[in-house]
């Protein structure tokens, strides 16, 4: 739940969660809809994905006990070698160096590397820093009062330098360059994608949620149908729903950003007569009472409470 979420967001996340799965068994035997449910308005969704997948490959594999070796932690969904380093460190399994954003920052800093993370001499350059700074002995210690530097100390915006206990040696306060390393990313103007968000009602009160892939924003959640801004939502709905058109309401507009586009979403109120007969598993009908058990988007929740 950490991983690009900073711990104040996550806090009550993760106190349902651990109550609703408190050991490895209740999550692998969960219905990915119910892990997704307890996840929904965090965001990153294939975190709780990778999560469940993770369980049940160590219930079937693994005889229900987690691996102790780096080569098995990242052959797992969503263990790359940072966090089965932190795992084992933190774990004081073994030492093992971990380069998450807190570190890559110290460590930028501490040894005044310029250049952005996503170019790879950069980040190759931190992993062996990071390797080198690792000790052989006392590892958990070290590898938590890292992250804990990065979290409390060696903050992104404002540096408390004067309090740091690395101060002498810091490359970046020495210099006066605490506040430009680590270079930032050149900023891209982040294009607009305007699509309409389909409400279809029936006269019972339900409406249609359309299970996502789980590719890409939002996967393997439930949301409204999505239809590009230039399509005739009304044609569309017909291509799906041949039950006759009572009336249609446009509602007002929801701006929603990711981290790489800006989402303009129009919701629509389709009302049609008689009940949905769904025909596959991807589109059913959901009603108010029974359509918070589903893993849903942030934005989407907020319409769907406004009807
Ligand atoms: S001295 Fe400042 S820049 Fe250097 S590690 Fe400490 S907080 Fe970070």
């Amino acid at each position: 739940m950490l991983q690009q979420t900073q711990v104040i967001t996550v806090i009550d996340y993760f106190k349902r969660f651990i109550i609703r799965f408190p050991n490895l068994k209740t999550l692998a035997e969960a219905n990915i809809d119910d892990v997704l449910s307890l996840w929904s308005g965090l965001g990153y969704y294939s975190r709780a994905r990778n999560l469940h997948a993770t369980a049940n490959i160590i219930k079937d594999d693994f005889k229900g006990r987690f691996p102790r070796n780096l080569e098995a932690l990242i052959s797992l969904p969503g263990i790359g070698p940072s966090t089965a380093g932190a795992i084992l460190s933190l774990s004081n399994i073994e030492s093992r160096p971990i380069l998450d954003g807190n570190v890559k920052r110290v460590l930028a800093r501490f040894f005044g590397i310029h250049g952005h993370y996503s170019e790879s001499d950069v980040n190759k350059r931190l992993w062996e820093l990071s390797t080198l700074t690792t000790p052989k002995e006392d590892f958990a210690n070290y590898t938590q009062a890292i992250m804990d530097l990065g979290a409390t100390v060696c903050l992104p915006r404002n540096p408390d330098c004067k309090n740091c206990p690395c101060s002498i040696d810091c490359i970046a306060y020495q210099e006066g360059l605490s506040h430009i390393l680590p270079t930032k990313k050149k900023s891209q103007k982040k294009k607009t994608i305007s699509e309409y968000f389909l409400i279809i009602r029936f006269e019972d009160g339900s409406f249609i949620l359309e299970k996502r892939n789980n590719e890409g924003v939002w996967g393997g959640l439930w949301s409204l149908p999505q239809v590009n801004i230039k399509e005739d939502p009304l044609k569309w709905c017909k291509s799906i729903v041949s039950n006759s058109l009572i009336d249609s309401k446009k509602l007002e507009v929801i701006r929603h950003s990711f981290s790489h586009y800006h989402l303009e979403m129009h919701p629509i109120e389709i009302y049609l007569r008689g009940k949905f007969i769904s025909s596959n598993n991807q589109m059913k009908c959901f009603n108010k009472n029974n359509v918070h058990k589903l893993g849903l988007a942030a934005p989407i929740k907020i319409i769907i409470n406004s009807l």
